[in-house]
Order: structure tokens, then C-alpha cells, then sequence
């Protein structure tokens, strides 16, 4: 049996943004499965001549099912295009558990994510040495109940850099939650709305100002808002480059210095 259905994730928008592995996956799949609103055109010029070409949010769930009988049945490859990484709020998981029942083999294949594709847009690290050395990848609850400590509030009172996807419909909420949560007023934030695309447009504020400046763009989806200290301008200088820093491509001049574990791995 040579069916399979990739899960692959096509990245924030501009079409070369699409992985090598991606593009090849879909020039050799039978039918491709893509979603108009969020994944740019362009990845189906991947597409082999003849393949058939689906439009996802034509098709409910049941539907699914049956086209991945269908995969089944008749030794196709599906690959199924999704927006930025296929792990970050995906729906992958649904889809893998039908494979799993038809007995349909599945793998997923990496993609550049929107938060990403956000800090590319205003140039800065989400971790920075000494201000923030973690990113939480998060979203406020809508429809979709958040767990248990899983609030925006909770997140914001560890200080450090946030992510926070699928939340720009409702910024008064956000913007008030991430203020009691602990963050400064003044906290520096950026939005970017279609990252990557043709239409992307960027917002940098304060804290104070994110729900105003929000609302009077008119953003309300595909929008990534980036928050925390270490997004301001200019940021703390890395040890990785300061001069009293060896690491296994350059020699400290003070070589009483000692190479911390992880320098490698950082500068690699
Ligand atoms: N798997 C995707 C996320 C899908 S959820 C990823 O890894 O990026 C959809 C949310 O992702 C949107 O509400 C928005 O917050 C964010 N998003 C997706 N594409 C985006 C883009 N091009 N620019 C800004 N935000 C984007």
C-alpha cells in the first residue's frame, strides 16, 4: 500500500517560504488539500498536472473521512497544506486519529510558523540574554476553552516573551489581562498582521496601546501579537558576541574565561 497523507505546513504566507521538503512532497502527491484564506496560492504551482486540488474549508470533517477512504481505497497520496507550522493549532491531530482508524499511514512535515515570520518583520530575537529566555506560545480563550493555568494572566506574570496567536478580535480583553497579569505599561509589543504577504503590515507599541492601536487597524485575524521586554529596539548584546566569550569558533582574548555548555549549540 503506497497511500499516505502528509500534513505539511506551508509556512506564514509568502510562497517561498514553503520548505524544500514540502514542495516536493506536494509535486508527488495526488491530491493536495489547501485552505484559501490562510495558505497562499502560490504552493500549488507545486502541483503535478492532474493532481486534484481540494479546498478545505469546503469540506467538514465527514468529509475527510471519506476522502481519506478514498486515499485508502485507491493508493493515494493526500498532502494536506497547512498554515505556518502544522503543530501549532494545526487541527492535525483530528485528522491523524481517521488515518489511524483506516489503518492510513501519516507524517507530518515542518513549516516556518507565524511567530516567526513575526519577529522576522520587525527584526528583533524573542530571546534576548539577560531579559528573556523562553517564549510562551499561547492564545487567549474564545470557542476554544483555554486549560486550566493556561490564562493570559497567569503567562504574563512570568514577565518573559509572549506569542500569542488567534487573539487580535478581542484586544481590550487581551491588552487588560496582560496588564494584570504583571507586564509594564510600557512593555513593548508588535503585531503583524499577514506576516509575509503582500498586504503585511506591522503595528510597534506599548502595552498600554496595544487594544487602541489594534481596533483603529482593524486587524481581527491573522495577526500575530508579540509581547514582552526584550522586544524593544536594540536589546542587550549577546554574550555569544562579546569579546570575553570563547565559544569553539573564536578564542576569548581573556581566555580565563570558561566556555559555558551550551555556547555550541547557541552559536551553531
Ligand atoms: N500553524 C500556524 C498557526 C495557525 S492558527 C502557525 O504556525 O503559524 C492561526 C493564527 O496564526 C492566526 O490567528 C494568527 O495569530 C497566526 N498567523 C498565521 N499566519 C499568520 C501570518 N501570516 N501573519 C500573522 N499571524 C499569522
Amino acid at each position: 500500500m503506497s497511500s499516505k497523507v502528509w500534513f505539511i505546513g506551508a509556512g506564514p504566507g509568502a510562497p517561498d517560504l514553503l520548505t524544500i521538503r514540502g514542495a516536493k512532497l506536494i509535486s508527488e502527491a495526488d491530491v493536495v488539500v489547501w485552505a484559501r484564506s490562510l495558505v497562499h496560492e502560490g504552493v500549488l504551482e507545486h502541483a503535478r498536472e492532474g493532481a486534484e486540488v481540494i479546498e478545505s474549508t469546503t469540506i467538514p470533517l465527514e468529509g475527510v473521512r471519506e476522502l481519506y477512504e478514498r486515499a485508502a481505497r485507491e493508493d493515494l497520496k493526500i498532502a494536506r497544506v497547512h498554515s505556518g507550522d502544522p503543530s501549532l493549532y494545526g487541527a492535525v491531530l483530528e485528522q491523524a486519529e481517521i488515518c489511524e482508524e483506516l489503518g492510513l499511514e501519516w507524517e507530518m512535515v515542518p513549516g516556518v510558523s507565524s511567530f516567526g515570520a513575526a519577529a522576522a518583520a520587525v527584526g528583533r530575537e524573542l530571546t534576548v540574554p539577560e531579559v528573556s529566555q523562553s517564549v510562551i506560545l499561547t492564545r487567549r480563550a474564545s470557542r476554544t476553552p483555554m486549560p486550566n493555568n493556561e490564562d493570559i494572566k497567569t503567562f504574563a506574570a512570568i514577565g518573559t516573551t509572549m506569542a500569542i496567536f488567534l487573539s487580535a478580535a478581542k484586544p481590550r480583553p487581551l491588552q487588560q489581562e496582560l496588564l494584570e497579569g504583571g507586564y509594564a505599561p510600557e512593555t513593548p509589543c508588535a503585531v503583524v498582521y499577514r506576516a509575509t504577504w503582500p498586504d503585511e503590515e506591522v503595528i510597534e507599541c506599548r502595552l498600554d496601546e496595544l487594544a487602541d492601536r489594534i481596533r483603529a487597524a482593524g486587524f481581527t485575524r491573522q495577526a500575530m501579537i508579540l509581547v514582552g521586554p526584550g522586544l524593544k529596539e536594540g536589546g542587550t548584546r549577546s554574550h555569544l558576541y562579546s569579546p570575553n566569550f570563547s565559544h569553539s569558533f573564536r578564542k576569548a582574548e581573556n581566555t580565563s574565561e570558561h566556555l559555558p555548555e551550551e555556547a555550541d549549540a547557541a552559536a551553531s
